[in-house]
């Protein structure tokens, strides 16, 4: 799972390496082009911009010089109060192409600084190429000649940017997060095999999983009163009323409230259980990071059922007008939850078709990038 946690902070994962890796193809590609006939010397800013100049100087096939610089702040003795100065360059510059390599430009300031530094070096001409760039803060007149990824203002580490010192050996770009959680919601048509895969995930990935079906039956078992109020709708194949299921799923979740995060089957079943378990999860800085549905045709559905009452002597299971009646509830009433989760991103369809370690392989896939 990506998320990852620096000091006292948790982040998680935002632009994975190979998106970076493309980026800065497509600019190392750019930048030969306009430096036809010359070799140029690039420039990169520590410490922030060793993993970006390393890979863009791979990347780029024509001659060049390499170096690094560091602005070192210190306190002047002027009215400004800060100067910063460059260490470490020691090439001579005159009548030199300068292309200078940002990991990231936000506010402008410190692209700034590096315009007044050069200012008088005397170059042929100073260019500027940055991986991230931060449009919604940059505050500077000053011209930015290639950007890789414009990203929005989030506060991010990885790929040599680092939260306090830590985060900069991370391949991918983490962004700041308040999450601690990872919650899945398994979906699927019943008979799906959301349960048989679920327990071999939670163990994987070291998530609880809450199946409100199974809840239900323990308390059907043990005839508590939420077992009795349940069994009138489970034993028809009805859904149970949404404020009964979802008081009982928050008590689930409250009752593990040290979870690496959770495995939902059979939850959300409604659009008001899905809303409810947003906002319960954002009470808690949390969310659900994906819903990974196990596509199945209907038919092969219902003799799987079939073939499970056999054995399983769930009355829901036992004839076929139930089980009918269960694809209706959830044609009508839970299907369209992928739409709910597709309108934010986070819908995964995975063939549900094949063998259980088959669709486990597929399903990891997922999982692994949540
Ligand atoms: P399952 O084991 O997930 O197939 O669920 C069996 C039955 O439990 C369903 O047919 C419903 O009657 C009830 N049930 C389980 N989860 C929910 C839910 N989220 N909302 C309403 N009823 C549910």
């Amino acid at each position: 799972m990506s998320i990852v946690k620096l000091h006292d902070k948790y982040f998680k994962s935002f632009i994975k390496a190979d998106k970076i890796d493309e980026s800065i193809r497509k600019m190392a590609v750019l930048v030969e082009q306009d430096c036809e006939g010359e070799i140029p010397i690039f420039i990169g800013i520590l410490n922030g911009s060793f993993m970006f100049v390393a890979d863009f100087v791979r990347a780029y096939k024509g001659n060049c010089e390499v170096s690094f610089v560091k602005l070192a702040s210190y306190k002047g003795t002027g009215s400004t109060g800060k100067v910063k100065e460059l260490v470490g360059i020691n090439e001579n510059l005159e009548g030199r192409t300068v292309i200078i390599l940002e990991d990231i430009i936000d506010t402008g300031n410190t692209l700034e600084e590096i315009f007044n530094i050069f200012r008088n070096k005397k170059v042929k001409q100073l260019k500027i190429a940055t991986l991230f760039f931060k449009p919604d803060v940059f505050r500077k007149g000053l011209p930015i000649d290639y950007i890789g990824i414009p990203i929005p203002n989030k506060f991010i580490v990885g790929y040599g940017l680092d939260y306090d010192g830590l985060g900069r050996n991370l391949a991918d770009i983490y962004q700041l997060t308040t999450q601690k959680m990872t919650n899945i919601v398994l979906f699927g048509p019943p008979g799906a095999g959301k349960g048989t895969q679920a327990d071999v995930l939670k163990e994987k990935y070291d998530l609880i999983h809450i199946s409100t079906g199974d809840v239900f039956r323990y308390n059907i078992k043990n005839e508590t009163e939420l077992g009795v109020l349940a069994r009138s709708y489970m034993d028809k194949g009805d859904l149970v009323p949404d404020e009964v299921t979802i008081d009982m799923l928050k008590a689930e979740v409250d009752k593990n409230g040290d979870a690496n995060g959770f495995i939902f089957d059979g939850f959300p079943r409604t659009e008001s259980q899905a809303k409810a378990l947003d906002a319960f999860l954002q009470e808690k800085g949390e969310t659900i990071n994906g819903m990974v549905a196990l596509e199945v045709p209907e038919d092969l559905l219902v003799a799987r059922l079939l073939k499970r009452g056999e054995t399983s002597r769930r009355p829901d299971d036992q004839d076929e007008s139930k089980i009918r009646n269960r694809f209706n509830e959830y044609e009508t009433k839970t299907a369209i939850l992928k739409h709910y989760y597709e309108d934010q991103d986070k819908y995964y369809g995975v063939d549900g078709v094949g063998s259980i370690e088959e669709i486990t392989e597929r399903l990891s896939a997922v999982f692994d990038t949540l």
